[in-house]
């Protein structure tokens, strides 16, 4: 399931290129299209060419009718089967289909949100938005291949629209917009975008020589953001371009919806109206579908052996622009990537070389922030020199073709001069993650006027192959101390000048891993996820116990079970109710930030004594309640929250404790 507070955080890229190994077979589609979004009817005719005579299957809505086909100047009488809303349309060898095609476009639901955009595959239109999907059969594709296209687009004056690709013309006149756009790499489909948008247009000469023009097509009201979205694509042009190579393509538009979603595409994001306004999608999500340019609709992923181009692609975007902001901001980065996997359950792990794309919270976890994590931790390994190097030679040499995670690891291995293979094995074949813990540690005065610092390291079967981090603190400060472990059990020891005081396991979360309950306090997700979470409502009121159900339902990814079998508890009541029902079952007190004064709800995590996430929903009355149902799915990765109504005023996560054994004053009881 795809939530928005997910999607935000790293949008959907709706890849549109794919394997050029069957590029020699894609046709050329010549495509002309009249659209009326008043009317949502829309008008077309395609000229396809083939480089050498074949058969075709063609496949277009069946909401279209077919008004004139010919197979090598032949005329041809249509005898389409229909098939789950398409046409199939299956012709004899030739080299040239003419076709043309009429019909009336669905009309454009703004009442979708993202996850319906993406099921949704209807073209539909209207007059503040036309979206004519890839895939939705809005134009006469053929099937099984690649495709290679020009398109001409008329629309009435005051539209504008586009395609991914080159802009070859565009005109104003007699009351029509026309624009003809090319696309000359083999594409997986044509995605149609159109809208009474306003242009914004800057030309820019990018650090590499290469000249590229971006655009804003943004309706009327985000007029004011345009220039800072075109200075924000071009930083990250340069950006990109200094780190990898030149960019790939002529063009880069960021483009308004009405409807609230997030795609990217090769030369385009689509972005919904009220997303473009989050002060921080410039900041971040823009990045990362710029670099998508490179990594994903630049360089292929080999999709049957994994998808590794998201991981990649945060690694530079989304985690890069935190490491900007400094080591701490980093390490929060990392913190809850660590989190959000303690969170999902172990059942929905899967490898990462099994990643594909992301359907749900746990493909995200998996496919992005672990596949991330590999970065980071492949970067520490071998160096910022010989990775910056590896992502370059990547780049050069498998730029418009299909690259797997081996021809990945093939190129750092050439950077770096080092086997990655048993690097690479463990990260991309085994689920889940090594759990590692300090088993014991001692400290001993040594000749010379040293000290002697042993420390018993353990982690789970099988074991992983790690450089673990650990810091000692010492009377003269603090020394960092990579250890290489390879198996279950493992004896470190290091000679120091001055007495070891404790000993923390990776402070810094340097690994993929799993943390430790007391490692990481609970967040939301920890319940949103949770396999059998239950729903507690103390107290009597009956409007109170509605609007519990309602969140439960919005909030939880599966329905509740019966409290005693729960892995997870989600109660929510009154600010009375709650308190009691925190001292009956000797929890802590609600914590001194969320009073009941502040706001009209509160929400906090806490941890039960049998380990279980417990999370505390404190309203002042039901309709107080009812507001959180629609704001809080957003907040997987907070521990605690003050709402007035449905406007967040305060959020927070409960710090996180690093596994820390003290050789001082006892030395026996790690925290
Ligand atoms: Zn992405």
């Amino acid at each position: 399931m795809i939530r928005p507070a997910l999607w935000l955080a790293a949008l959907i890229c709706a890849l549109g290129l794919a394997p050029a190994a069957l590029a020699a077979a894609a046709p050329t589609h010549r495509i002309h299209v009249r659209i009326e979004p008043a009317t949502q009817s829309l008008e077309g005719r395609d000229s396809l060419r083939f480089e050498a005579a074949r058969a075709a299957t063609l496949v277009l809505s069946s909401r279209f009718r077919i008004d004139a086909l010919a197979v090598d100047g032949r005329r041809i009488e249509p005898v389409p089967r229909l098939i789950d809303g398409f046409q199939r349309i299956s012709l004899p060898a030739g080299r040239r289909i003419d076709i043309a095609w009429s019909g009336r476009l669905a009309p454009l639901d703004r009442s979708q949100d993202h996850r319906d955009t993406l099921t949704y595959a209807e073209p539909a239109s209207a007059s503040d938005g036309t979206f004519l999907p890839a895939g939705s059969g809005w134009y006469p594709a053929v099937s099984g291949a690649l495709e290679r296209y020009s398109v001409e687009l008329d629309l009435p004056a005051g539209q504008r629209g586009l395609v991914p690709g080159r802009l070859l013309e565009e005109s104003e006149a007699a009351g029509r917009y026309r624009a003809r756009f090319e696309f000359r790499q083999p594409a997986e489909g044509i995605t149609l975008i159109a809208g009474p948008y306003r242009v914004e247009e800057r030309r820019v000469r990018t650090a590499a020589g290469s000249e590229v023009r971006l655009r804003t097509y943004f309706h009327p009201e985000l007029a004011q953001l345009a220039s800072g979205y075109l200075d924000s694509v071009a930083g990250y042009l340069d950006l990109y371009e200094s780190r990898i190579g030149p960019y790939p393509f002529s063009e880069f538009s960021v483009v308004s919806s009405p409807t609230p979603t997030g795609f990217g595409m090769p030369t385009l994001t689509y972005l919904g109206i009220d997303v473009l306004r989050l002060p921080f999608i410039r900041a971040t999500s823009l990045g990362h579908e710029v670099l998508h340019n490179w990594w994903g609709n630049g360089v292929y992923p080999d999709y049957a052996r994994g998808n590794w181009s998201e991981g990649l692609t945060t690694f530079m975007a989304d985690y890069a622009y935190r490491e900007r902001e400094g080591a701490e901001a980093a390490r929060a980065a990392r913190l809850a990537w660590l989190r959000d996997f303690a969170a999902m359950p172990s059942a929905e792990d899967r490898p990462l070389a099994r990643f594909t794309a992301r359907t749900h919270g746990a493909s995200q976890i998996v496919g992005y922030n672990k596949s991330a994590m590999l970065f980071f931790m492949l970067r520490d390994a071998i160096g910022n020199d010989a990775f910056d190097r590896g992502v370059r030679d990547f780049w050069r040499e498998y730029r418009f073709r299909v690259a797997s995670w081996e021809d990945l690891r093939a190129a750092f291995e050439r950077a770096s001069g080092r086997h990655l293979g048993a690097f690479f094995a463990q990260w991309l074949q085994r689920p889940g993650a090594p759990m590692l813990r300090i088993a014991g540690a001692n400290a001993a005065a040594a000749a010379a006027n040293g000290w002697r610092l042993s420390v018993d390291l353990e982690q789970n079967a099988p074991a992983y192959a790690l450089s673990l981090p650990l810091a000692v603190r010492t009377a003269d400060g603090e020394i960092e101390w990579r250890v290489e472990i390879a198996h279950e059990r493992t004896t470190a020891v290091l000679a120091l000048a001055a007495e070891p005081l404790e000993v923390a396991l990776d402070p810094d979360m340097r690994l993929w891993r799993r943390l430790a309950a007391n490692e990481a306090p609970p967040i939301l997700r920890d319940l949103m996820l949770a396999e059998h979470p239950a729903l507690i409502v103390p107290g009597a009121d009956a409007a109170l116990r509605t609007a519990a159900q309602d969140l439960a339902a919005r909030l939880l990814e599966r329905t509740n079970t019966a409290n005693a079998d729960a892995s997870a508890l989600l109660v929510a009541g009154l600010h009375g109710d709650i308190d009691a029902w925190l001292a009956r079952e000797h929890l802590a007190p609600r914590p001194p930030q969320l009073a009941p004064a502040s706001g009209s709800a509160q929400v906090w995590t806490a941890r039960a004594g049998d380990g279980r996430v417990v999370v505390l929903v404190s309203a002042r009355d039901a309709p107080s309640l009812a507001a959180l149902a629609r704001p809080l799915p957003h907040y997987g990765r907070e521990s605690w929250l003050v709402f007035n109504g449905e406007r967040m005023l305060e959020r927070g996560t409960w710090p996180a404790r690093p596994q820390v054994w003290r050789l001082k004053p006892t030395g026996d009881h790690p925290r």
